[in-house]
């Protein structure tokens, strides 16, 4: 890339009304990153509008004790660089979150990409207009700013769900989300913690908020199955070997249904004993990462029965370490199989419940009546405390696109078509949004997740250039190409059992949008990142198809 490419950008469009820039893109994480350094390369006058006061979206924010990825390290890094590969060190197996803002600064830095990028810049609302076409942005500071196309890299668990409980905002301490944790150290030393919610991310923080906490109280709606992370430090020749192996690592995640390394056993479960089965298991669940859900048998997630041998597994390795029986019982969940949820990966987070300074307060015996001014009450009575930290997930998928007021043609509200769940093609385009392309949005692949966002970023670059090279400046998805993708990937929840699971998967989680709570939304396409990265591919090679172009 030439540097005059980076300061002399051009609009590519040869017709059409002036503009700001001719690509705005909404996001500076992981997939906003990306794209910004595909348009810098390719000489378009492109600029990323970030919310926030920094780079790297959810390494960004989850700055919460614990905080650290589920996926290998370097199955998680940027793949397009071989230098960047060359030159970075993943100093743990699953890296936490300083390392990984770290690395994402790092990217900036050697791209220069900080020099397209606006922080603090949030987008508020953003409206089509046919007679440019163009999309009008009003911004976070009540500027307005055009552009011809929109990309969307907005995250897809970027918008916090706070419950709602009576009493929250007279809480004396401090009181937040994970995601809001503060930039600032928060003193836990000598402080009394209550932590609502026990998914992913409040098992990651246990551990580490018990170490430091006088007394830790976590409030548990219901549990989650989880099992060992077991992390490590990567050694310098491990580093080399992985350098190395690089374009196998890659080639392997694309081969898998989840984009990371761990691929199913397809021995078939009742084709081997239960020796056999037990086997495997034990060797998965002391080895690293995913590969206790996703090397594991496909009928746990096809099969009730072979789901629920597998989850009395896990149960019992529950109990093996949870030294009060009766607690364990209350930790083991009863409603869902092991791998239906999402399942999130621990450190000692069992153990955490051996400490005399952590206790558990089951909410379906004694429910939280009302949050007082100086700690919570339930049924049993009430708790103090000195800091309320709310880990109770997030508006997934849509929530950060109903938080800006999104008119498409004809003057329809994003908001409105989505009132049921997203309706999309390849997770990629909407009908009637003409010119907006979303990187990271409902209904793409669910994998490990730069894996799906790069071939995401470089779909999207295609369909520009495409775009451009065919003297266009407009292009939509047909409304009957959209439906198609959309019974396709509700089809896709029939056949697995985590389409029925209460989870932000299915949507569970969405009520601060007032969507209808127990009604699924179809949020990931659930046929596996092949098939998902075939079918974009194959759309791509048609001209693509089902978009029709205009101008
Ligand atoms: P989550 O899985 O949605 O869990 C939210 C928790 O809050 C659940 O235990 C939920 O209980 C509880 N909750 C919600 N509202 C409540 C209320 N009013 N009263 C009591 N409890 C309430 O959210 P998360 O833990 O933040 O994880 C979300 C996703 O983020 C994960 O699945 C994962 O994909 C991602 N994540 C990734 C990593 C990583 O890569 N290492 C780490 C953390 C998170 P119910 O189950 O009863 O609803």
């Amino acid at each position: 890339m030439s540097i005059d490419a980076v300061t002399a950008p051009v609009n590519r469009s040869s017709e059409g009304a002036p503009v700001d820039h001719e690509v705005v893109v909404i996001g500076a994480g992981m997939a906003g990153m990306y794209q910004i350094k595909r348009l810098m390369d390719l000489g378009v006058d492109a600029l990323c509008l970030e919310r926030d006061a920094d780079l790297g979206g959810t390494w960004y924010k989850n700055r919460y004790p614990g905080a650290r990825f589920d996926s290998e390290s370097y199955t998680y890094g940027y793949s397009w660089d071989r230098e960047l590969l060359e030159e970075w060190h993943w100093v743990e197996r699953f890296s936490p979150q300083p390392e990984t803002l770290r690395y994402l600064n790092h990217v900036a830095d050697k791209f220069n990409l900080r020099d397209k990028i606006r922080f603090n810049c949030g987008v508020t609302a953003m409206t089509f207009d046919e007679d440019g076409p163009l999309w009008r942005l009003t911004l976070t500071d009540g500027s307005e700013m055009t552009c011809r196309f929109v990309l969307t890299a907005l995250g897809v668990l970027s918008i916090p769900t706070y419950p709602k409980i009576e009493g929250m905002e007279s809480f004396q301490g401090p009181a937040f989300h994970t995601f809001d944790w503060p930039a600032e150290p928060v003193e836990l030393k000598g402080k009394r913690v209550a932590v609502i919610g026990t998914g992913a991310t409040a098992i990651q923080a246990i551990p580490e908020i018990a170490k430091e906490a006088e007394q830790l109280v976590v409030f548990q709606r219901r549990p989650n199955w989880a099992a060992p992370l077991n992390n490590g430090l990567i050694s310098d020749e491990e580093m080399a070997d992985i350098r190395r192996r690089y374009d196998e690592i890659f080639a392997q995640c694309r081969r898998t249904a989840a984009g990371f390394e761990h691929d199913a056993d397809r021995r078939g479960f009742w084709n081997v004993s239960r020796e056999e089965r037990m086997e495997l298991w034990d060797r998965l669940y002391d080895g690293p990462g995913f590969g206790i859900w996703l090397q594991n048998f496909l009928e746990i997630f096809l099969d009730e029965a072979a789901n629920a041998e597998f989850s009395e597994y896990i149960a019992d390795r529950i109990r093996q370490r949870v030294k009060d029986p009766v607690l364990a019982e209350k930790l083991i969940p009863k409603d869902h199989g092991f791998g239906i949820q999402r399942v999130p990966l621990e450190t000692n987070y069992f153990e955490a419940y051996n400490r005399d300074n952590v206790t558990l307060v089951d909410l379906t015996e004694t429910p939280i009546e009302c949050i007082t001014p100086t700690g919570i009450r339930t049924t049993a009575g009430e708790m103090p405390f000195d800091i309320i930290v709310y880990a109770t997930g997030f508006d997934a998928f849509t929530g950060a696109f109903d938080r800006i007021d999104i008119t498409g043609a004809n003057g329809q509200k994003l908001r409105d078509k989505w009132a049921d769940g997203p309706v999309t093609y390849l997770g990629l385009l909407v009908s009637g949004f003409p010119n907006m392309i979303m990187l990271a949005g409902p209904q793409i692949a669910a994998t490990n997740f730069p894996r799906a966002i790069e071939p995401a970023v470089d779909w999207a670059t295609d369909l520009l250039e495409h775009t451009w090279a065919t003297g266009h400046n407009r292009f939509d998805t047909d409304a009957a190409a959209e439906q198609a993708w959309v019974d396709d990937v509700a089809r896709g929840y029939s056949l697995v059992l985590s389409g029925r699971a209460q989870s932000w998967i299915t949507g569970y989680n969405s009520n601060l949008s007032g969507h209808e709570y127990g009604k699924t939304r179809y949020n990931v396409y659930q046929g596996g990142a092949p098939r998902y990265m075939a079918k974009i591919q194959s759309v791509k090679d048609e001209g693509f198809s089902g978009v029709e172009f205009a101008g």
